[in-house]
This record gives structure tokens, sequence and C-alpha cells, in this order.
């Protein structure tokens, strides 16, 4: 352990990251740890975690003025494709961008780890990618060669062809290969929809859905299932799934079976105020932006249903491309759709901490738990849109990331 943690130092200092000391002392103004407000607080931090939260006193000599700033825990997006990267050059368009090899993608891809890490975005689950290049960004932010946020990652995705015939043992194996291969998490397709296209049309069935979960759950990984429409999201609640992703028009019983299950929803509906924003650079018709702004409507009236039945919610961008560096907007929908601020950061730290399997690691500031700090400038629990436009200086895993 010694020996990889030398290796790991060693690395970072030849990649030109800062190579922290071993104990350092952060003192706040104001702190959110994860649950309540504190004043005046001094946080020590021993190489890549938090030992002590003192509130109520002045920072020592030596300690990292952070005094006009206001501390949150280090963020989660639980809904990335990281690996999407486009280089903005004229005459080109984020989709059907020329081939590169999977090394030069995740290369370039550092570009959205960095804007990620400016959002105060510590940790993203990403669900989707190609090439392997999710497992390689994973493991290179891991050893500390590669400035990024920690992930979670899904590799491919599954999904059915077109003139696929139900098989749910064919997609159980599917399930098997990923997790082998080396997925934390297991992506699922069970409709259509993506980019411009709101088509909600359900393409794996409720058998094939609980054929995959089940054969997760076996090997001790979790699934997450995209679903546009309101019969995927009920299957998938129904197969187990472990969060379902996106979704419209959902019934009251399939969200009472989400509290009685546990089931995370991450309704992503900033992604489609996203698409509608990035129009003219994706090149997309105009016919295509009512049914979008329809879309968000409806993702948000049923995201209002969701929290007031009790429903847990989950903060995912479904960021791609040029979505990098606005990956906390959601937040600024959870508050319109009925959550205070102070609930709404829920969706980015315990909630998802607890998803990830990292309750006792993620989603607070408190001994134990990896040193992940965001300096906020503003009130983030009296305004929700000081979090997506106030962070100042990030750290992760006891190291500065961001400076502004
Ligand atoms: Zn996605």
């Amino acid at each position: 352990m010694r020996l990889f943690l030398a290796i790991a130092a060693a690395v970072a200092a030849a990649a030109g990251l800062p190579v922290q000391p071993a104990r350092t002392v952060v003192h706040f103004g104001h702190l959110w740890d994860g649950g309540k407000m504190l004043d005046e607080v001094n946080i020590t931090i021993d190489g890549d975690t938090i030992t002590s939260v003192a509130a109520g006193a002045k920072g020592p000599s030596d300690a990292v003025d952070m005094s006009r700033y206001t501390a949150i825990p280090g963020l989660i997006d639980l809904h990335t494709h990281i690996t999407y990267y486009w280089d903005r050059k004229p005459g080109t368009r984020p989709l059907g961008q020329p081939r590169r090899r999977p090394a030069v993608t995740v290369f370039l891809a550092q570009d959205n780890a960095r804007r990620t890490l400016e959002t105060g975005v510590t940790t993203i689950r990403d669900l989707g990618a190609s090439g392997d290049t999710d497992y390689a960004m994973r493991d290179l932010v891991a050893l500390g060669a590669m400035p990024g946020p920690r992930m979670f990652v899904a590799g491919q995705g599954i999904s059915a062809g077109r003139g696929w015939t139900p098989n749910p043992p064919a997609l159980a194996k599917q399930a098997e290969d990923r997790i082998n291969a080396g997925s934390d998490w297991v992506k699922v397709y069970a409709s259509r929809g993506s980019f411009d296209s709101v088509d909600t049309t359900q393409t794996l069935t409720f058998d094939e859905l609980k054929a995959i979960v089940d054969a997760a759950h076996a090997l001790n990984h979790k699934v997450a299932i995209h679903s546009y429409g309101a019969s995927g999201v009920r299957d998938a609640v129904r197969a187990g799934a472990d969060s379902v992703e996106h979704g419209v028009e959902i019934d009251d019983d399939t969200f009472a079976e989400m509290v009685k299950r546990g089931t995370v929803w991450v309704p992503t509906i900033d992604h489609n105020r996203y698409y509608v924003d990035a129009r003219d650079e994706y090149g997309f018709k105009p016919e295509a932006i009512p049914p979008l702004e329809e879309y968000i409507r409806k993702n948000l009236e049923s995201t209002a249903r969701a929290f007031k039945a009790g429903v847990k919610l989950g903060m995912g961008s479904d960021a791609v491309y040029t979505m990098f560096g606005q990956n906390t907007r959601e937040l600024e929908w959870f508050v319109k759709a009925g959550m205070t601020p102070a609930q709404a950061l829920a969706t980015a730290t315990t909630i998802p901490a607890e998803l990830l399997d990292r309750k006792d690691r993620l989603g607070r500031i408190a001994p134990g738990f990896a040193a992940d700090l965001v300096a906020i400038d503003g009130h983030p629990l009296e305004n929700v849109h000081d979090v997506v436009a106030g962070v100042r200086w990030v750290m992760k895993d006891g190291k500065m990331v961001v400076q502004r």
C-alpha cells in the first residue's frame, strides 16, 4: 500500500499535479456539511481524508484562508458521457465527427473533466462510452495521472439493435460481460430518445430488463435504466433498477413503487434545455425544438410529483460535448419542482453517495470522508444559483484542483 501511494505521488508529480503537504487546515466562514450549517469552521485534512471539522474557532496561522466563502461537499453528477468530446472546430458538429482512436479521445476528454471540476463536481457516474475510453479515464484519474472527477463507469450501454427479438438470456450475458470487462455499473437503454429525439418508444421488455438486473445484482453491481417514456420507467422500476434515467408522464403507482424500493430517479431535465440552447451547434431542425420544450415541461411536472411523493431524486446532467461546465444547472430545476436549496443539494451529495455505495466516504464534510470541498461565493442554502455560478475553489482528495 505504501509503495502504491509512493508511486501515485510520483505519477502525480510527473504529471505536474500539485502534491499537497500531508496535513492541511482549511478555514471557512461558513460550511454546509451535507446536513447542517456551521460557522467559522476549521477542516483538518490528512492526505486525502478529512480528520476533523471544528466550528466556532479562528483559523490557525497556517490555515488556508477561505473565510470569505461557504464550503459545501464535492458534488456528484449521476449521469454524464464524459468521453463525448468535440473540439468546436468551425464547419464541424458534435455529432458525426471523424472517428478518433480511443487513446486520442481519452486525452482530449480531459477538457470535459476540467470543466466538470470547475462546477464543483468531484465525482461522476458516467453512463455510456465506447472503446473502453471511460475505463481508461477512470483508471488514470484514480492514479492521479489525469485531473478529473472520480468516476464510476458503465462502459457500453446495453440496447436492442434494429430488428431485435426479445432475448432475456442474451442480455443477461451482456450484463455479465460488461462487468467482467470493468464496468462499475450496467447501463441499459429501455427506450429510444436522445439528442433532438424525444421518442418514448420502449425497446426492451420487462422480462429482458429483469434478466439484466438479476444478472448484475448476482455479481453485486448496480443497474441504471434509461427510459424516455412512462411504460419503460414502470417496467424498469419493477424489474429492480437501482436508478432510472429520464422519463415523463410517470404514474403515481410507479412513484409509490420507487419509494417502497428506494429507487433513485434521475430525471435529467436540464439536458433538453441544453439541446434547445445548443441547437445551432448541433444543426437541429427547427421542428425539433417544440417537442424538446414540451418534454422539459412534462419532465418538470413529473419531477414535482415525484418529490411530493417522497421519491429519492438524483442530480444527473446527462452532459455530452459542450454541456460540460453546466453540470449543476439541474439543481435550479429541482428548486422549481418544489425543493429547498438544501433538498436540491442532497440530490448531488448524500442521495447519490448512498446510490454509489459510498455513503461513508462521499457527499458530506465530516471526519473519515474524502477531502472533497467546494468554496462557494454567496449563499448556497438561500439561492441555489450561487452553487451553479459561485464556485471559486475546489479540493478533491485533499488536493486543490480549481482556483478562480
Ligand atoms: Zn445519457
